[in-house]
């Protein structure tokens, strides 16, 4: 019998038939993630009800070496929560209980595999406020989110994932319990081992439960979309914005090819902006809509600030943010997106622009690269559609494209990564990021969690 059949048999003993799937009764949302980099039906999908079931099932592979890949909502774009042919997942889908809202502490602890958007609503409707949002909330899991450290567009004010974790329970290779169910802001006894999970990409341990931290909501947000004379301005307006009102909630920007092919895209809609600029930014601030326009009219002056629309209703907010929201969702939709997640020190953004702009343009002409992102957190967005590509050329061209754009990362002592994870995708250029001491401490880290490599094996690293 081969061992993952033996790893299946033996959980039978404590799985109900529905939380086993095998072949063809595997649901193909579990074959990759949105990513699409492989499509491959894993060996068996195992659908733990609690921590004791997750545990058993752990103790079970590490004693047989059965490498097992934990999956969220599958909305990862590292290809980090794809499994091998040969491989067992174990989908926390089951185990999405919300256990507890705590008023006084302000915490909510859930079970991991409750969504996004259940945990955002669940705060709203207890009059608080949950801050990470990514575009996948109705789909993606807590126990994805802390495990890939996700970002989103409310970074800039209050941070990643990591922020917002107080506590976890995690299950460990050998099926061990790690109970790190804190709910105090300020617990200093020993490490905090938390940390080592938060973007581990389920090579650690699985997170099974967590508490976190949530905020009170912000008050009403001004909607703003601005034009600039080139990139340093937007970020001067930043941090005007920060000096003198508040740090916005978002603040994106985007350079006028990606700014011009979404109004193309988008339906009905003109240009808001009297003509096309070089950069854009367009950000939500709370901050009276008097104290903005005297803000924006003093940078209008000085020539910083070439054009500006504040939205004066929900709708209008709504319009001017899907012109940032509509060229990932088209090229995701109607294509073959490959999309870079880097990032830089800010004020190096805009040169890193124009030399990663020009190297591509060089090595593929036919090919049009898109600038944008969550550059309040020094993070870029590159993106490309490769959906005109013939289907044999595919690998080396995206393997081409990899290497001119890490390789200007490196060059400016960028990160590879900067809330995507690193999966299967950036495996190979980790090291462009990492030296070789941190990268070995890693690896020893790995270790010492995981000494039978069972975990989402050959992620992050080989
Ligand atoms: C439209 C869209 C927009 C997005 N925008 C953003 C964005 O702005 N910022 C951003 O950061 N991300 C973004 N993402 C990426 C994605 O939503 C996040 O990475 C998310 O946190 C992944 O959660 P998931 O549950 O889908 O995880 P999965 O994709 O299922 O898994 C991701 C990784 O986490 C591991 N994992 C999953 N659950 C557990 C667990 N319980 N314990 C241990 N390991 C686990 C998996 O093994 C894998 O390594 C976006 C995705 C989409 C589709």
């Amino acid at each position: 019998m081969s061992t993952q059949l033996q790893v299946v048999e033996r959980c039978r003993v404590f799985l109900a038939e529905q939380q086993i799937a095998m072949g063809d009764a595997i649901n193909i949302r579990h074959y990759t993630d949105w990513s699409n980099y492989k499509r491959i039906q894993p060996y068996a999908v195992l659908f733990p009800k609690n921590t004791e079931q997750v545990s058993q099932i752990l103790s079970i592979c590490n004693e047989l070496k059965q490498a097992v890949v934990p999956q969220g909502g599958m909305t990862g774009v590292a290809g980090a929560g794809i499994a091998n042919a040969d491989e067992i997942v174990i989908a926390l889908d089951k185990m999405h209980k919300i256990e507890e809202i705590d008023q006084y502490a302000s915490t909510m602890t859930v079970q991991a595999g409750v969504t996004l958007e259940e945990v955002q609503n669940a705060a709203r409707q207890a009059g608080l406020f949950f801050p990470v949002d990514v575009g996948g909330r109705g789909s993606c899991q807590i126990g994805g989110n802390i495990a890939t450290n996700a970002g989103g567009l409310s970074v800039i004010r209050y941070g990643m994932m990591r922020e917002h974790v107080l506590g976890i329970e995690v299950v460990l290779a050998d099926g061990r319990v790690l109970n790190l169910m804190n709910k105090m802001i300020k617990n200093n006894a020993g490490y905090d081992l938390k940390q080592n999970f938060i973007g581990s990409e389920g090579t650690l341990g699985i997170v099974t439960r967590a508490v976190l931290k949530l905020s009170a909501p912000p008050s009403e947000l001004s909607t703003c979309l601005c034009a600039f004379p080139d990139f340093l301005s937007a970020v001067h307006l930043l941090r005007r914005l920060q000096k003198n009102l508040t740090t916005p909630n978002a603040f994106e920007v985007m350079w006028d090819e990606y700014y011009q092919l979404s109004l193309s895209w988008m339906q009905n809609s003109s240009n808001p902006l009297t003509q096309s600029y070089p950069v854009y930014a367009i950000f939500d601030v709370e901050a009276p809509a008097e104290s903005l326009e005297n803000l924006l009219a003093d940078m209008f002056e000085t020539g910083e600030i070439l054009d500006a629309v504040i939205a004066q209703n929900q709708a209008q907010a709504q319009q001017l943010w899907l012109i940032r929201e509509t060229v990932p969702a088209e090229i995701s939709s109607t294509g073959r997106p490959l999309c870079f997640d880097v990032s830089l020190p800010i004020g190096e953004l805009g040169e890193f622009k124009e030399v990663c702009q020009a190297r591509l343009d060089q090595h593929f002409p036919d090919l049009v690269s898109l600038f944008f992102g969550h550059i309040g957190d020094s993070n870029m967005h590159i993106i490309l559609d490769l959906k005109h590509l013939p289907e044999d050329q595919l690998e080396s061209v995206m393997t081409g494209i990899d290497e001119v754009v890490y390789g200007v990362v490196r060059e400016f002592k960028g990160c590879i990564s900067a809330e995507h994870g690193i999966g299967l995708l950036k495996r190979d250029y980790l090291h462009y990021s990492v030296d070789e001491n941190t990268l070995n401490m890693m690896r020893q880290l790995k270790q010492l969690f995981d000494p039978n490599k069972i975990l989402n094996p050959n992620k992050i690293f080989k």
